[in-house]
């Protein structure tokens, strides 16, 4: 089948099925054939591994994905695509797909399944509206991964890799951080999309870390910390953290261990590096 990430594919086969875009599913489809040649290179994916695919549209990216992996599992919310994708993905016999939403998926059975729970590849075009459960979800759930290799908007590609003391950096940076070394790989202009998002895209691979950069007792705890210590930007760590609903120190007790961590009591959040949110979160751990 000639690739979809030539344009006049793209619209002929759209053309072929009547099909109409969903704006609730986020569906902006790549027609830019270096930008998927860039994606796959990146990803580094060899003919071991297992890929999954999440939100496959009509098959661009999954085409690729199939030359080049064992075995890829997409994902498609959007059942108006399945005989699109049963079409595009004819000549492909290691693809299956999944008429599902991803964030109901239970990915670690699929790993189990379909490649003995050993850690796999995620690659995805996301679609924007969900691009942060989907990502914290597959962290937070333990899915053994090797890497994620995605399309987001640029702007949250910024705050995943984003380090202290800047305006971008935040619980995403942390969060992510704390899973995964983020590298953004290509910047994506909208012209290379159809139909045309309102604001440019960048590809970031996160490679997961064996075990995380820092080590914490709670891991729970810390989370809860660092949601805290953003939620109100503009007041001092010590103040988003005794008002913060999930948290019930008094500012005496977060004042000690701000102390015993070598941090002033009219610190903000976003100065601090995640090792020091770790001995933070170890300090007020032991009270
Ligand atoms: N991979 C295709 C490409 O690059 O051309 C399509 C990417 S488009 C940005 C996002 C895709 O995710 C759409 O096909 C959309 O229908 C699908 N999608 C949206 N929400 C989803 C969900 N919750 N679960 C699975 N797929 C979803």
């Amino acid at each position: 089948m000639a690739s979809l990430g030539i344009p006049k594919n793209t619209i002929e086969i759209l053309q072929k099925y009547n099909f109409r875009f969903q704006k609730k599913f986020g569906q902006n489809f790549l027609i830019d054939t270096h930008v998927l040649d860039k994606i796959i290179k990146e990803a580094g994916i060899t003919e071991e591994d297992m890929v999954l695919e999440i939100g496959p549209g009509i098959g661009t990216m999954t085409q690729y994905l199939c030359e080049n992996a064992r075995t890829v599992v997409a994902v498609e919310i959007d059942e108006a695509l399945i005989p699109i994708l049963k079409e595009t993905l004819s000549g492909y016999s290691n693809v299956s797909v999944l008429n599902e939403d991803i964030l109901k998926v239970d990915i670690n059975r699929l790993v189990e399944e379909k490649n003995n729970g050993n850690p796999i590849k995620v690659v995805a075009n996301l679609p924007y509206y969900i691009t942060t459960p989907i990502i914290m979800g597959l962290f937070e759930s333990k899915v053994p991964l090797e890497s994620i290799t995605i399309m987001v908007q640029k702007e949250v590609a910024d705050r995943m890799k984003a380090g202290p003391g800047t305006k971008d950096y935040g619980a995403l940076s942390l969060a992510v951080q704390y899973y995964a070394r983020p590298e953004i790989v290509a910047i994506v202009p909208p012209n290379c999309f159809m139909p045309r998002p309102n604001v440019s895209s960048a590809v970031i691979r996160l490679s997961r870390y064996q075990t995380p950069p820092v080590t914490v007792n709670n891991e729970e705890l810390l989370f809860k910390i660092i949601r805290a210590s953003f939620n109100q930007r503009r007041k001092t760590l010590m103040n988003s953290l005794n008002n913060a609903s999930g948290l019930s120190y008094t500012k005496e007790q977060i004042g000690e261990a701000l102390a015993k961590t070598g941090q002033k009591e009219s610190v903000r959040g976003e100065a601090l590096t995640l090792e020091q949110f770790a001995k933070l979160a170890d300090e007020l751990n032991q009270l």
